[in-house]
């Protein structure tokens, strides 16, 4: 059985981010960049599939500036067998990478292909529903449980009300949620093995996607400053001042 991975190249979620002076975006010059949080624990769920002999190969694909080698090398780090960097400079949304995706899953026949399920960037959140529906492949997200059983892929899936668990027609989509496992931590030998291992680039104009952005970014902002709370001196008080300042009573 073979994985395809989607990796993203996010500011590192230990950054406070701040926002450009002109308003346009969030500054990433001189910022500290990692793989998208989500995206580890999907790489991480592969190379676990591989370790229990249920999955033969795993290929790791990240979409953007030249910068996400170093991204697909942190992949490969962690047990990924390939690399393939779709390089652009193109701002990439949701659906031109769920695009890409379609086509880089077109020419490499994966069995699965597993996504983060949001990437804490833009939040969207949006990415593994679209592919899935783009590929026609059946779909389980926010996954905090995968096995392989009988050919097929039971997923068991974090919703409102529970747990729930899927059992999906191969080949399909899963994304990962935060409980799916913990990320290995990548050793010394596993980062110099990695830079051996193969890593392949194409274009989104080699794939035949046109990339160009759906939705307009009209400003982005700080959110406001919270004040400071204040502390009452027992549960009296709490509701006095909830009723005459806060007004919520
Ligand atoms: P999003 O829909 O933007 O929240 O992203 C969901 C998931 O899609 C991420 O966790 C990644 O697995 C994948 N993804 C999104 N953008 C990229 C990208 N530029 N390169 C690789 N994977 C991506």
């Amino acid at each position: 059985m073979k994985v395809l991975v989607a990796v993203k190249r996010v500011v590192d979620y230990n950054v406070k981010v701040r926002v450009k002076a002109d308003g346009s975006d969030v500054d990433i010059a001189n910022v500290k960049m990692s793989m998208n949080p989500f995206d580890e624990i999907a790489v991480e769920e592969a190379v676990r599939l591989k370790e229990a002999g249920k999955v033969t190969e795993i290929v790791a694909v990240s979409l953007g500036v030249k910068q996400c080698e170093e991204t697909l090398r942190t992949a490969l780090a962690m047990g990924a067998d390939r690399a393939i960097l779709v390089e652009t400079d193109a701002e990439l949304q949701p659906l031109a990478v769920a695009k890409l995706l379609r086509e880089v899953a077109k020419r490499e026949n994966p069995d699965l292909m597993i996504l983060g399920k949001q990437a804490i960037d833009d939040d969207a959140n949006q990415t593994g529903q679209m592919v899935s529906a783009l590929l026609d492949w059946p779909q389980g997200t926010f996954a905090s449980k995968v096995d392989v059983a009988d050919g097929a892929l039971l997923v068991t899936r974090e919703i409102d009300g529970g747990l729930e668990t899927l059992k999906l027609a191969l080949p399909a989509v899963v994304t990962a949620d935060l409980r799916l496992n913990e990320p290995r931590y990548v050793k010394l030998p596993n980062i110099m093995a990695a830079k051996k291992k193969p890593l392949d680039k194409t274009t989104p104009a080699d794939l035949g996607v046109d990339v160009a952005p759906r939705l307009k970014t009209l400003k982005v902002a700080e959110p406001a400053k919270r004040s400071a709370g204040i502390k009452v001196a027992n549960a009296a008080e709490l509701v006095a001042r909830l009723k005459t300042e806060a007004k919520v009573l």
